[in-house]
């Protein structure tokens, strides 16, 4: 990729959240209750930062809280010329359980939305009403089987690690994300984010072993029940990978607007605080090829290097550490992470990194 490559993968942030979960600290703020005037904010920072948007192939409405724009706020984006569409295009909006309506749902599919992403995190009150979610497990039910009448390609959140979730719990919990029979599960673990409610009451992240073992047990599970595992926290049936998502891990250009939304924009990388800087060519060759290694297409080398010819001094040392991961089944023969590989990936991630310094 480089700064000559149309910009085609839009993610726009909406910074709004009617409370604050307990682990998060995303940026994000009360409600607008001035929609349109954010979408013309967006549009302003396009003009600002003089970006021109190719026909997007994929478009990502992420938050905070997107759906809480309503209706207003989606046909104004809908209609403000921030974007228009190549064919085929995929636009993803993330959902809050609480903000899903017949009415917003058939905004969203009047707009051209393809796809739905709906955070649900657990299907069990005690635990929501500890992180402070904000919703039940019964609205969160509801907000799926709506969500889907309308769009059918609709997915949910779930967090392993959460407090009170032992074995049983977590698995009550699989056993409802396996009744709905969704096209896609995002399985995070869960981070207590610096700046974060528990982060500033002192509490800890959870047992490291325990948060593998729940993860593991849910990607065999969803690999019976036809949800491959694509990414280290992503799962789908065939035909329903998320294409923003997979742009960025395969070292894809993207653009992001909105307070809070990162940027990567040939060398120039420019954080959700809307710093900017500018990566050696080295730099901006590793983080993308190395991205590719969370992947179940595998980690092809030579095609990496027909990408990045300059990690080419680099080979015969990442040639000998992918050997030795394969031999400790960490990596399949195509370099995939195994189940033990995804648990070990960051690790991995920097032994390769450190082979090139
Ligand atoms: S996790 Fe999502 S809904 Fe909760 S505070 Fe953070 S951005 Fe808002």
């Amino acid at each position: 990729m480089s700064a000559d490559s149309p910009l085609e993968h839009l993610y726009l942030h909406f910074p709004f959240c009617s409370g604050r979960c307990g682990y998060c600290a995303f940026t994000s703020g009360p409600p607008t209750s001035d929609p349109i005037n954010y979408i013309h904010a967006l549009v302003a920072e396009r003009d600002a930062r003089q970006l021109t948007l190719a026909p997007l192939k994929s478009l990502y409405c992420g938050g905070g809280t997107p759906g809480l724009i309503g209706s207003e706020g989606f046909y104004a984006l809908k209609h403000s010329g921030l974007f228009t569409f190549s064919a085929n295009y995929e636009w993803t909006v993330e959902l809050h359980p609480a903000t899903v309506t017949p009415a917003l749902m058939q905004t969203l599919a009047d707009c051209g939305v393809t796809r739905i992403s709906i955070g649900v995190q657990s299907f069990n009150d005690d635990v929501l009403r500890q992180c402070n979610r904000r919703h039940t497990a019964q609205q969160a039910l509801e907000a799926i089987r709506t969500a889907r009448a309308f769009i059918p390609d609709t997915g949910i959140d779930l967090i392993a690690g959460l407090p009170g979730v032992n074995d049983t719990l977590w698995q009550a919990t699989l056993d409802q994300c396996f009744a709905l029979d969704l096209p896609h599960v995002s399985i995070y673990a869960l981070s207590i984010d610096e700046g974060s409610i528990w982060a500033r009451e002192g509490r800890t992240p959870p047992n490291g072993d325990a948060v593998c073992d729940a993860i593991a047990e849910a990607a065999e599970r969803l690999a019976v029940a036809g949800l491959a595992r694509y990414e280290t926290s992503n799962y789908a049936r065939s035909g329903y990978r998320c294409q923003h998502n997979l742009n960025t891990w395969h070292g894809g250009d993207y653009v992001g607007l909105g307070k809070g939304a990162a940027s990567r924009i040939g060398l120039t990388r420019r954080a959700s605080n809307g710093t900017e800087e500018t990566l050696s060519t080295l730099e901006d060759a590793l983080e993308r090829a190395l991205t590719q290694l969370r992947l179940d297409e595998g980690f092809n080398l030579t095609q990496c290097l027909s990408h990045y010819p300059m990690l080419a001094p680099y080979a015969a040392a990442w040639e000998k550490l992918l050997a030795s991961y394969r031999e400790n089944h960490l990596l399949s023969a195509i370099n995939a992470p195994t189940l033990r590989g995804y648990e070990v990936l960051d690790a991995m991630e920097r032994t390769l990194l450190e082979a090139t310094l």
